[in-house]
């Protein structure tokens, strides 16, 4: 597997002199498998109109664009960059998305929102490529070739699902657009609603919760995880967005023994600068061990 990222923001695309080290683009994660010429791409964020760009113009994939594309989940930072994906306006492209569906919404009405003249000039029965939409669960699934996937369901504000593929023995894992599982019932003894029992079950609920996270990620030799903001930054306003802190994912990736950590989904707030910092802070191979830890840079390759 050649895993290439061509976006790592969350958020919205924030281009500029301040993160031209490691890009402005939203999530986009494409992996190749050259051995079986399969393309798999997780997230459609505004990365993947450079893919797309890649994929109708090198000689090397000079062939009908075949591809699976996985959704995390549907929120804009994830799906904004389908539109400008070149070869859906290709008739020879086939694609396949899945997604996890909330509501009454299948994947293909949450795609084609986007596709309606108050947003795009295009509507989604105009585009001359073979689309097929695939609501996705929770669960194990068989992709063909030797290609193994695992859904996971994860914590977010919408329906966020995590992905784990296995091929030839290798595993790839995505672990975004999540949060640590928190007790919901109140832990302070003080509180006048607060329960001895209760709190202690909702502890305990969190707790499984999490350790379920950390199993379907656990062993991994790369993982891609969230690490939108600091402990300080999460702990002060961002309890409840969706998101990691940094120290909690690779306290976490070190525990169940990855062997590589991507970290990834970069508040557009942070600098190239702020990142290299961060770095040396989290990344020393003295305190990480045998767990390499880096932030994921637009345009990075990584074979497995
Ligand atoms: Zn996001
Ligand atoms: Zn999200």
């Amino acid at each position: 597997m050649k895993i290439k990222f061509w976006g790592v923001r969350g958020s919205i695309p924030c281009p500029g002199p301040n993160t031209v080290k490691y890009g402005g683009n939203t999530a986009c994660i494409e992996i190749y498998f050259a051995d079986i010429n399969r393309r798999i791409i997780i997230d459609a964020g505004s990365g993947i109109r450079e893919l797309g760009n890649y994929l109708l113009s090198d000689p090397a994939s000079n062939s009908p664009v075949n591809a699976d594309i996985f959704l995390s989940h549907s929120h804009w930072d994830h799906i904004m960059g389908f539109p400008f994906f070149g070869p859906i306006y290709i008739p020879t492209t086939k694609l396949r998305v899945y997604g996890p569906v909330t509501y009454e919404d299948t994947i293909k009405e949450v795609i084609g929102g986007q596709f309606t003249y108050r947003y795009f000039p295009v509507r989604q029965s105009e585009l001359s490529s073979d689309i097929t939409y695939i609501d996705l669960k929770e669960g194990c699934y068989d992709l063909g070739d030797g290609i193994k996937l695992t859904a996971k369901y994860l914590n977010h504000p919408v329906l966020c699902l995590g992905y784990r593929f296995e091929y030839q023995g290798k595993v790839f894992c995505t672990v975004y657009d999540t949060e640590p599982f928190q007790n919901i019932f109140c832990t302070d003894p003080a509180d006048p609603s607060y329960d001895e029992a209760i709190a202690r079950e909702g502890q305990e609920a969190a707790d499984l919760a999490n350790s379920l996270v950390e199993a379907f990620f656990s062993n991994a030799d790369l993982i891609v995880y969230d690490v939108q903001y600091t402990r300080n930054e999460y702990e002060s306003s961002k309890v409840g967005w969706g998101h990691t802190s940094i120290e909690y994912a690779i306290s976490s990736s070190i525990r169940n023994k990855v062997k590589q950590v991507a970290l990834f989904h970069h508040d557009p707030v942070r600098t190239d600068r702020q990142i290299d910092e961060l770095t040396r802070r989290y990344c020393n191979p003295t305190d990480t061990g045998s767990t390499e830890i880096f932030f994921a840079r637009e345009g990075m390759e990584i074979n497995l």
